[in-house]
């Protein structure tokens, strides 16, 4: 094997490491889908500028079955919104599998959209019109996500359309139990083809890729689905992807996913990367056994549980002094005498939410009673996400609105644009200009 690069590497790693196992079943109530490779086994990466790494038969083509559901919640969520869709179909982990009578008691709503029921309906709920009939619409949109083209294995379609009575009974159960806007029976047909859409391990992962990055399929560029869908599908992955061993599946790998019963596995993170498997040979809860382990593995290796954020080690706050402390520029010497009354908090690095309450904290904290000013340095900040900003703002309002002066050393206009002085902070390209405007200002 030669070293080629540490994704590729810990992919084949993985590859190598779990290739020989032979534990778990090939899924057979689809006839079809007995007569799969137990020995396929392929590992796929996409990263969010659109990097793809692979392993083993990631170009090797089989069924998309139940990874196709979240793309379809994801059309359905962009044609109808979240709130009509949940009227439909619930998102709750039913805790039980893909093929159980999850259904409410009372309204008949299938518990969410990744079991077969809440599937049928999601599908159901797909528009079919004659000029964008209802599959077309979803292949398209599959093709969307993954970057191209797609299209249906006919013989595991009629496979299933065959054997596929347990769907059937569940849509005739979910139509008897409420008033549905469209037909579950009709659709299912529809869920059967979507099921048979021809992917690869490749496509899977670029899919997968799509929702972690915000809608946007990283390979084409393309803006499949607006950013709130896909945080919203990825949640109902987080949450119910993985069926009845969801909640495990969350505790130990930490990442939104889905498996299918042809041994399809995708997961995500967000806006990190996309990652899926095929191996046929499954487990008892549907999921494929060398996918589960080579995804589990890979989450432990690179850090990549959701949940396992620990505190950045790199500070946001570089410094809180007071501008006496600091060399000054030669125009500000006579302004000297009040640099003790300049506070000056600067910050590094890329300012979100967690960045920017240090930066406001460190404002407070930098001597309300004893300083009439404050410089905040943002000449080291890379960027400033826009919950940042309006936070910023906000802090600094607060600050003039209590008497301060206040200025923000900003060469780039980060924070205070050019010849927007909307807030009252001022704007300078120096750190020694921002402080000799702040002492001169103090009348004494
Ligand atoms: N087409 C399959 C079914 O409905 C999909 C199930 C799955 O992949 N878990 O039974």
């Amino acid at each position: 094997m030669n070293a080629a690069d540490a994704v590729t590497d810990a992919l084949r790693e993985l590859h190598t490491r779990y290739a020989g196992l032979r534990d778990g079943r090939l899924a057979d109530y689809i006839p079809q889908l007995a007569l799969a490779d137990p020995g396929a086994f392929g590992l796929a990466l996409v990263s969010m500028d659109g990097h793809r790494y692979s392993t083993g038969d990631a170009d090797l083509p089989f069924t998309v079955q139940s990874v196709s559901k979240p793309f379809v919640y994801a059309l359905a969520l962009s044609l109808l919104g979240l709130d009509e869709v949940c009227r439909w179909v619930g998102a709750e982990p039913s805790g039980e599998a893909f093929n159980a009578i999850s259904l409410e008691p009372d309204t008949g709503r299938p518990a969410n959209a990744m079991v077969n029921a809440g599937a049928i309906v999601t599908t159901a709920l797909v528009p079919d019109t004659r000029d964008a009939p209802r599959f077309d619409r979803i292949l398209g949109f599959l093709g969307r996500f993954a970057g191209r083209r797609l299209d249906v294995d006919e013989q595991v379609y009629a496979s299933e359309a065959l054997t596929g009575d347990r769907n059937r009974a569940l849509a005739y159960l979910v139509r008897s139990a409420g008033p549905l806007p469209v037909d579950p029976v009709a659709a299912v047909e529809t869920y059967f083809r979507q099921c048979a859409v021809r992917v690869t391990a490749l496509d899977l992962a670029a899919m997968a890729a799509t929702l972690a990055n915000g809608g946007v399929n990283p390979l084409t560029g393309d803006a499949v689905v607006p950013e709130p869908v896909a945080a919203h599908v990825l949640a109902v992955m987080a949450t119910c992807g993985m069926y009845d061993v969801s909640g495990d599946w969350l505790l130990r790998v930490g990442l939104p996913a889905k498996s299918g019963v042809s041994g399809g596995l995708i997961a995500a993170g967000p806006a990190r990367f996309g990652l899926a498997t095929y191996s046929p040979l499954l487990d008892p809860a549907g999921t494929s056994v060398r996918g589960h382990l080579a995804i589990d593995a890979l989450s432990e290796r690179f850090g990549l549980h959701l949940m396992h954020n620990p505190a950045l080690a790199a500070s946001t706050v570089t410094m809180v002094t007071t501008a006496d402390d600091l060399p000054a520029a030669p125009a500000g010497e006579r302004e000297r005498a009040h640099h003790e009354r300049v506070a000056v908090v600067a910050a590094q690095g890329a300012l979100d939410f967690t960045a920017a309450e240090r930066v406001l904290y460190a404002l407070d904290e930098s001597g309300p009673q004893e300083t009439a000013a404050v410089v905040l340095d943002l000449r080291p900040v890379t960027d400033i996400d826009t919950v940042a900003r309006a936070m910023l703002r906000s802090g600094l309002d607060r600050l003039t609105a209590g008497g301060r002066r206040v200025a923000v050393a900003d060469p780039a206009g980060r924070l205070v644009e050019e010849g927007d002085e909307a807030g009252a902070a001022r704007r300078f390209a120096s750190r020694e200009e921002a402080v000799d405007w702040c002492a001169s200002g103090r009348a004494g």
